[in-house]
């Protein structure tokens, strides 16, 4: 018998295989912010939160673990019933408006294969989250970047009909507030453009929300085409626990039910559904984390425009900025020879800016101070 040998090296690029579908060869997959494997590094790059979990996730998992894990033999339940009754209590809405994930960009795959891909365009701005164009390789939809106005907002009036074939458009996707910019949508701008637009699906993307928006759940009441999208992984500091969410009418939810349903019965494990729970009940440590990420970024976003930097309003816990003397990617290389990460996006507009996301006090005062070192 000859043995197998695998003919690739882990972790190197492999050309294209005559074995690729073209659907991959097509793709253009999304570039996640760097995951370190060195320890003592500052890292200010993923926007994950700076501070643990509720200590009651832990209890809550421990729990489920039990003493011998031979609750893991068993399938978790396919409908997360649990977190969705959590977070239908939490928004005050009916559990029939919740839809969960493993992690809301699994969240959003769904909605764009379920709801976003039809015969027209969808909108987004040509500033935003970076996996909607993604998705949109993934699926096959199409789009317009609409452009954001020089100071990189978002101007309601730009998303309605007209803009595609036949003046149709596909839905519209943006998040609020905005990344990588930070700067956030008052929610009177987001009515207006789900009032304007009653024939597609309007999904705003709430992942920072907490972090000093006022979120539109409350609209989803009144409005069958709006759906809102949350995530666990920024300000319930959950990345590592992969859980998000959408909260819109019952028949939005059950299109994303039927794709999932068509995908992985059980996308949530019992450790994240219970973790989950945990931390969505535990709304004093909840207000507690996100207040001081608030007064962090405050803080920070004094010191740099002490050092010179013009700094966005951000309601995020991230804020983006730039100096006007000293190049973006450039300052990005220089903190990291000193073990500090930020994202730097090598992108139009947006090159000259560095995404810095709200770490703990002393996070940030290192990293003034490396600042002030190298611009002097
Ligand atoms: C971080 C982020 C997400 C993804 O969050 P996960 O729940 O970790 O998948 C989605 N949208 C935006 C705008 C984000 O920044």
């Amino acid at each position: 018998m000859i043995p197998f040998r695998p003919t690739f090296t882990p972790f190197v690029k492999t050309p294209m295989s005559r074995f690729w579908s073209q659907v991959v060869r097509d793709l253009t997959p999304y570039v996640p912010g760097e995951q370190p494997k060195i320890a003592n590094l500052i890292k200010l790059n993923t926007n994950e939160h700076p501070f643990p979990p509720s200590p009651r996730v832990l209890d809550a998992i421990r729990n489920e673990l039990g003493e011998d894990g031979a609750r893991l033999r068993l399938y978790p339940d396919p409908n997360a019933d649990l977190l969705k009754q959590a977070i239908a209590k939490r928004y005050a809405v009916d559990s029939s408006k919740v839809f969960v994930g493993n992690g809301s960009d699994e969240v959003l795959a769904h909605i764009f294969m379920a709801l976003l891909k039809h015969d027209a365009p969808i909108l987004f701005p040509d500033i935003t989250y970076s996996f909607y164009p993604v998705y949109c390789g993934l699926y096959g939809v199409e789009y317009r970047a609409i452009p954001l106005a020089e100071d990189f907002s978002l101007n309601p009036a730009d998303y309605r009909g007209q803009q595609g074939q036949n003046g149709k458009i596909g839905g519209i996707i943006f998040p609020n507030p905005n990344a990588p910019t930070g700067r956030l949508l008052p929610l009177a701008a987001i009515e207006q453009i789900v009032c304007a637009n009653p024939d597609c699906v309007v999904v705003v993307d709430e992942a920072y929300v907490d972090f000093g928006g006022d979120t539109a759940i409350p609209l989803t009441e009144r409005y069958d085409n709006l759906l809102v999208v949350h995530t666990l992984s920024k300000s319930r500091s959950l990345a590592g626990l992969r859980v998000g969410y959408a909260i819109g009418h019952p028949a939005l939810i059950e299109a994303l039910e039927r794709v999932k349903n068509s995908f992985n019965s059980y996308p949530l494990d019992r450790l994240a559904i219970v973790g989950a729970v945990a931390a969505i009940e535990d709304e004093a440590h909840f207000q507690q984390c996100c207040h001081a990420v608030i007064a962090t970024r405050e803080a920070l976003t004094a010191k740099l425009e002490e050092l010179g930097f013009t700094v966005l309003p951000s309601a995020a816990n991230f804020i983006f900025a730039r100096h006007p003397q000293h190049d973006a990617a450039e300052l990005a290389k220089a903190l990291r020879e000193k073990n500090i990460i930020v994202r730097h996006f090598k992108q139009a507009r947006i090159d000259q800016f560095l995404r810095i996301t709200i770490g703990t006090d002393s996070e940030c005062a290192t990293l003034v101070d490396a600042l002030r070192a190298l611009i002097g």
